[in-house]
């Protein structure tokens, strides 16, 4: 029996369809046949960015997953430029992303799970109807309240036509390059960045390692990091979506989370949430055992590393039940115990102290892989 596939969405396909062939062609050979003007390059590039950057920072890691918070002009900034990358409002983006994390890899309900295959994550649930592309506005409620989130909704068209054509057409007009400004910084720009983001869906549940959650598809990867303006360290991401960074360590490219902290040294950006450096450690930790574990269920030397593994499994909970611990004796101590300067030192030694211990413990880890794999 062959299932019926979903009608196919025209108005989604004439627009790829359309800008691909702008973007992807006419832009190449109208460069090729008449070049474009230094204006056009940077008024392009310019776009690039700020598009980029406020679907990262703003759509993704303000609006969907409210890691810190905003003032306005840099909220409004991200909805007039977030308009730019042609990716629906903020609301209708949020709805859909908040249920992808929700039940991500689920077919029937993940809007892109990529268990549905690559082209269907990277744009093919765009394309058809899909049941479960339905917009649940009850996902974004809150969002709702925002009264720049509101009227980005409400003039979301004339908004994305003013940003896309409006905007290199009058450029265009001043710098005297109409038709190159168009075609760069409008259609090769849009069609690029968008290529890109999809990415997040289709390659970011593909490509690299799950670093921190094997529980679902998402992937940490440098390579992707450098298309998606950081958003590449996605099991991260998946396991820790509060947080307004993706890549963590200060090498990691993520430009999302470099703004979002140059906003906040400005006064634009303010309560920033980072997960505490124990949990991802123990994320870490706890990916770690069940490598190993899988990797030595199948060797000959199971019996031999089997106790060394139980004791360091052992070693491991109690050092997260000590942490539990300490965590519960500050939430008792209250704010009065926050404000005693001695208190506060001797609390963070103790957190410093627990948080060593997995690090070292990640190293023996990594050295009883290595032993593994050479025995
Ligand atoms: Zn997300
Ligand atoms: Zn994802």
């Amino acid at each position: 029996m062959t299932q019926e596939k979903p009608r196919l969405v025209y108005e989604n396909l004439t627009f790829f369809i359309a800008i691909a062939v702008l973007g992807f062609v006419a832009a190449p050979a109208w460069f090729f046949m008449y070049g474009f003007s230094g204006w056009t390059w940077a008024f392009a590039g310019i776009f690039w960015v700020l598009s980029g950057l406020s679907i990262t920072a703003g759509y993704h890691r303000l609006w969907s997953h409210r890691t810190y918070k905003a003032a306005w002009p840099l909220r409004l900034f991200f909805a007039v430029f977030g308009a730019q990358s042609l990716q629906n409002s903020v609301l209708v983006w949020c709805a859909r992303h908040r249920v992808h994390h929700r039940y991500v890899d689920d077919v029937e309900r993940d809007p892109h799970s990529i268990k549905s295959g690559f082209w269907h994550a990277h744009m093919g649930w765009m394309l058809r109807r899909y049941p479960t592309s339905e917009i649940d506005f009850d996902q974004v409620r809150d969002l709702e309240r925002d009264p720049i989130v509101a009227w980005q909704h409400r003039h979301y068209w004339p908004l994305t036509w003013g940003m896309n054509l409006g905007l290199p057409l009058l450029l265009g007009w001043l710098v005297g390059d109409i038709v190159g400004m168009v075609l760069l910084a409008g259609a090769f720009r849009l069609a690029f960045s968008q290529q890109c983001t999809f990415f997040i869906n289709s390659l970011a549940h593909t490509l690299g390692k799950r670093t921190h959650n094997l529980e679902n598809t998402a992937r940490d990867s440098g390579v992707v990091a450098l298309l998606t303006w950081g958003e590449g360290y996605h099991n991260f991401h998946h396991a820790f979506q509060a947080d307004y960074r993706n890549g963590i360590s200060w090498w990691q490219f993520d430009p999302g989370k470099w703004l979002i902290a140059a906003a906040s040294w400005m006064g634009l950006a303010y309560e920033l949430r980072r997960t505490p450096r124990f949990k991802i450690r123990r994320a870490r930790l706890q990916v770690q055992f069940r490598e190993l574990q899988e990797r030595l269920a199948g060797s000959p030397d199971a019996m031999t590393w089997s106790e060394t593994l139980e004791r360091e499994y052992q070693q491991f909970k109690d050092t997260v039940a000590q942490w539990q611990a300490v965590q519960a004796e500050r939430v008792a101590a209250g704010k009065a115990a926050i404000r005693d300067k001695w208190r506060r030192t001797e609390l963070s030694t103790r957190y410093r102290e627990l948080e060593y211990r997995l690090k070292m413990q990640a190293r023996r880890l990594a050295t009883l892989r290595q032993a593994a794999a050479a025995a």
